[in-house]
């Protein structure tokens, strides 16, 4: 594959913000974002297309089967996946990707893609996320244990694995902070370096 772009997989709790960060980061930023298929129903709201490519099972599976997905993974019951074209397309064209996707997947993608960009978001804390979860007041009281269950898991044992975790306190500060390490690969921050000159 001819790759000239960026690819940025971007994961993180349920209900940290991942979306809203995402969003704001392209509407700011030329980059490409990967709208993934699922089996999941939509959200009110969600639109087809724009959110996800909303599937039946049995039109994932053939999917699955016709190799037309870059990764892809079952979450919750659901399967989610990123269509394969599109990445390669864009990185082709020279884009920057960014796919919004869980761990599982993002372990995948780093087998495809050596220099893929892990970046894992954090929220400010466990209390934080379970209000910001509560309050978006689109899933059931046990949905979002299951969820809060699922997301403790993975970051115990799956967001140190990633190469840079951010935390998602300020949503301006986290899409710059997002858009810096997506293209300068690194995690040295201008504070940070400020900083290590300030201690010289
Ligand atoms: P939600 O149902 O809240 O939209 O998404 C549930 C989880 O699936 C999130 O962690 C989201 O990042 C992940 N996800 C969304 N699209 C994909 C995909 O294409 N592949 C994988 N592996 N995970 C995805």
């Amino acid at each position: 594959m001819q790759r000239k772009g960026t690819l940025a997989v971007i994961s993180g709790f349920s209900g940290v913000g991942k979306g809203t960060v995402v969003k704001k980061l392209l509407e700011k930023y030329p980059y490409a974002l990967s709208i993934s298929a699922t089996t999941r129903a939509p959200r009110e709201g969600e639109i087809d297309g724009v959110s996800y490519h909303f599937l039946t099972k049995e039109a994932f599976e053939k999917k699955i089967q016709d190799d037309d997905f870059f990764e892809w993974a079952s979450y919750v019951g659901n399967y989610y996946g990123t269509p394969k074209s599109f990445v390669m397309d864009a990185l082709a064209e020279g884009k920057d990707v960014i796919l919004e996707i869980e761990a599982e997947g993002a372990f995948k993608v780093r087998k495809q893609v050596e220099d893929a960009l892990l970046i894992y978001m954090l929220p400010p804390s466990m209390d934080e996320l379970k209000r910001r979860l509560v309050g978006r007041g689109t899933e059931s009281e046990d949905k979002i244990e299951k969820r809060l269950k699922k997301a403790a898991e993975e970051e115990t044992f799956k967001a140190r694995e990633y190469d840079f975790l951010i935390v998602n306190e300020n949503i301006d500060a986290c899409v710059e902070e997002l858009h810096r390490i997506i293209q300068t690969r690194t995690g040295i921050s201008p504070k940070h370096s400020k900083l290590l000159d300030d201690l010289k």
